[in-house]
């Protein structure tokens, strides 16, 4: 990117806005995952109109352009593998609108998820998705990654939320996607194919999501498994018995020894916990749910279930449940944590295979995740500068896409693909399915200047 490029970008966003400092652009060329590639300059846009002639620029001079929220993403989907320019989102933070009476609200893409949660708290309303980096992560990062969380069985995730979109077309025309209007069968559904696709495809910069209004109570609590099977079986077979929790979710006995030894939660010595969670407008009809619950814990041979207290003792367990990635990310150097999902009839085969693969590779690993909606993450503890660990580390994520890929899954229940996952797309996708997102990617940027090098999507 050469001096005069530098100075039209200062033009349209002003100096201050601007940055090629180099402590700047390697903090740029991380997000939470294990790439690195540092960026030429970064700028922070403030409204719609500054990334549209930002992308003309772009397109004329075909120097890639990276959207990045947060950097929470453990893909390296904001990671600017070839260089470029950062799209720091951070300033496009207003909540716009928020519209009770029909049920959405309207946000520019830098809003925090925690902060719309806290707007939303005082109408008894919330937006379901609930990812476990919410005090950092960002709406726009939700969006273009199809973030899920917690909830995800009962509730879906992000795509099951985006009812509108403005989005900014590499060639610097803005699009709106999609309507305010509770459902909508009007054309191609535009606003669905932006979702998930990690910046590749447009900028976006404005959302407009589905709110819903609040449960009113909640019953939490968790059951004791001495076997992984019979833990993977319960979670199957409530999900097929009619009631759905709010929250169901696993912790291996890895997970819940890294729990005793680093956290302040009082854990027992069991092969896998199940954390679980009602939720309704009632007592008494959260209670009925716990019942049916506990009956198919017992029937999978639970060694003992337990019911939270109070209020405080269920979001203390919730708060621990959410900082779990972070704390395995203090216990060794490196780690990589992935998010495949299966059908959930097929999760007592994913929880057992996969421990069976990182076990024999020997690396330290926990495995938890989203039982109720088939999405597990292993964790994988690993030394980047030792060789041994990295070949061990690969062959550990190959045979974890395998297996998921061989019980009818999927690479990514909610992380996306980025730069991690690219290589196992064809695992996943027939080629046919291949060549469709790549025709897709040269309609919308035929200079392939978006993002480029994530998805497998190269032109
Ligand atoms: C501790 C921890 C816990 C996590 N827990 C969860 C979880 O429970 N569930 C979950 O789904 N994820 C989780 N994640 C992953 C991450 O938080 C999500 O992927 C999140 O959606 C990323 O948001 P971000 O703002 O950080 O986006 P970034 O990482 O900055 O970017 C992610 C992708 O979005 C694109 N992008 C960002 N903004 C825009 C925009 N305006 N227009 C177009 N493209 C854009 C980027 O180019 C990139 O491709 C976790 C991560 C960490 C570190």
């Amino acid at each position: 990117m050469d001096d005069s490029i530098k100075e039209t970008l200062i033009d349209i966003v002003g100096r201050q806005n601007f940055t090629d400092s180099l402590i700047d652009l390697v903090s740029y060329s991380n997000d939470a995952s294990d790439h690195y590639h540092r960026p030429e300059a970064a700028v922070w846009p403030a409204s719609t109109e500054h990334i549209s002639r930002i992308l003309i620029i772009a397109n004329k001079h075909c120097f890639p352009v990276i959207p990045r929220g947060a950097g929470t993403g453990l893909a390296g989907a904001a990671v600017p593998v070839y260089g470029g320019l950062v799209l720091d989102m951070c300033r496009m933070n207003r909540i716009l609108d928020i519209r009770i009476a029909d049920r959405l609200a309207v946000v520019q893409p830098g809003v925090v998820y925690n902060d719309l949660k806290k707007a939303l708290a005082p109408y008894d309303f919330f937006f379901p998705p609930d990812p476990a980096s919410g005090n950092v992560c960002t709406l726009g990062g939700n969006v273009a990654t199809n973030a899920g969380g917690i909830r995800g069985a009962k509730y879906g995730v992000t795509k099951d939320y985006v009812m509108k979109l403005e989005v900014v077309l590499p060639n610097g025309l803005v699009m709106q996607t999609g309507s305010n209007c509770m459902k909508s069968a009007s054309g191609y559904d535009l606003t669905r194919l932006f979702v998930g696709s990690e910046g590749t495809l447009g900028i976006i910069t404005e959302i407009t999501l589905k709110i819903n209004p609040k449960p009113m109570a909640f019953k939490t609590g968790l059951a004791l498994f001495s076997s992984l099977r019979d833990a993977g079986r319960a979670v199957s077979d409530i999900m097929h018995s009619g009631i759905i929790p709010s929250v169901l979710e696993v912790l291996d006995e890895n997970t819940i020894k890294v729990l005793q030894d680093h956290s302040s939660v009082n854990l027992p010595d069991v092969t896998a916990i199940i954390l679980v969670e009602t939720d309704g407008y009632t007592r008494a009809e959260t209670s009925f749910q716990m019942e049916k619950v506990i009956e198919i814990f017992r029937k999978n041979s639970a060694a003992d279930v337990q019911i939270a207290d109070s209020i405080e003792e269920a979001d203390e367990l919730w708060r621990i449940r959410k900082s779990i990635s972070s704390i395995v990310a203090q216990i060794r150097p490196n780690n990589v944590s992935e998010d495949v999902a299966v059908p959930i009839s097929m999760v007592p085969n994913l929880l057992t295979g996969i421990s069976k693969i990182v076990r024999n590779h020997g690396l330290p690993f926990v495995v938890f995740g989203h039982a109720g909606d088939g999405n597990l993450h292993p964790k994988i503890m690993y030394d980047r500068s030792d060789p041994d660990q990295v070949k061990q580390l690969r062959e550990v994520v190959t045979e974890i896409f395998k297996l998921t890929c061989d019980l009818g899954g999927t690479l990514s229940g909610e992380h996306g693909i980025g730069l991690a996952k690219a290589p196992y797309m064809t695992l996943e996708h027939d080629q046919t399915a291949i060549d469709v997102m790549h025709d897709i990617k040269r309609l919308f940027d035929p200079n392939n200047i978006l993002n480029p090098g994530k998805m497998g999507l190269e032109v």
